[in-house]
């Protein structure tokens, strides 16, 4: 394993189970302190710092519900005060709920935005105001995903999210610039984790689903993650503005028989 990430801080929103717990192990892996937050899960959270910890990496787990903007705020000052500053951002905790467009509720859909959207927005800005303050350079790296391009009907508040991190990457990469701040996305496919449980566990759907995966097998959150320590890492230093599809082909697999 590369040490590429050797004197960095990470923090990473919903680190405790799936790709951002593969995420938030892998840079520690390549020398990244890193700080989580959870929503509920705990004994996730605590599992990963214990792993990590393991590593003679320094590591720390902070309830935080990334829909409230306090929280997230929050969440990044008891990291700089858990390991001194935050260098890396990943910006991963996420939901869905699915239904009909015109069964939505206000309620599941300010779940979803706030979450993933509103969330992300001001855990963002939190990072930044720190690096900026500090005079410190900063990567910052969104969990979108293939929806922020793929209609995915019955999950419209979903995509609005994601396609909102897709503008939202753009933009940032513009206005960051200047601070030597970069901000990237990863937009994957089918991961298998908590989040698929429903489909994992439907073998009709299942097979249906990897039918259209040109490479025939879902993801796994560590094919998330090497991309990105990748984007995490000074080997990035000229990328900025882009989104990086982890789908197995997924996404532009158009066949005609
Ligand atoms: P997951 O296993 O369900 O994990 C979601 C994570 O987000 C959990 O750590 C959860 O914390 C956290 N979270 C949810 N709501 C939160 C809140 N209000 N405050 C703080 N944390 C919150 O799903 P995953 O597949 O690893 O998803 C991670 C990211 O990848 C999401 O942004 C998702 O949209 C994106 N993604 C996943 C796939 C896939 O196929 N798996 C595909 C494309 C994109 P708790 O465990 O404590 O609730």
């Amino acid at each position: 394993m590369p040490n590429r990430l050797t004197g960095t801080v990470a923090a990473v929103t919903g680190g405790d189970q799936g790709i951002g717990r593969a995420i938030a192990e892998r840079l520690a892996q390549e020398g990244a302190d890193v700080a989580i937050c959870y929503r509920k899960n705990k004994k996730g959270a605590d599992e990963v710092v214990d792993s990590i910890t393991a590593t003679k990496r320094r590591a720390a787990a902070f309830q935080a519900d990334v829909g409230s903007v306090a929280d997230g705020q929050r969440f990044i000052e008891q990291a700089v005060e858990a390991l001194g500053k935050v260098d890396i951002l990943v910006n991963n905790a996420g939901l869905e709920k699915r239904a009909d467009f015109w069964e939505v509720t206000e309620e599941d859909f300010d779940a979803v935005l706030n979450v993933n959207l509103k969330g992300m927005f001001f855990v963002t800005q939190a990072v930044v105001r720190h690096l900026r303050q500090a005079r410190r350079s900063g990567k910052i790296i969104n969990i979108s995903s293939v929806h922020e391009e793929l209609p995915f009907p019955h999950f419209a508040s979903y995509c609005a999210s994601k396609g909102g991190i897709k503008m939202l990457t753009r933009n940032l990469a513009i206005e960051l610039a200047p601070d030597r701040i970069t901000i990237n996305s990863i937009a994957p496919g089918a991961i298998e984790t908590p989040i698929n449980t429903k489909l994992l566990n439907d073998p009709v759907k299942l097979k249906e689903l990897l039918g259209n995966i040109p490479l025939g097998r879902l993801g796994k959150p560590e094919d998330v993650a090497g991309l990105a320590s990748f984007l995490a890492s000074d080997e990035s230093d000229y990328v900025t503005g882009s989104t990086f599809f982890v789908d197995g082909g997924l996404l532009w697999n158009y066949q005609e028989q």
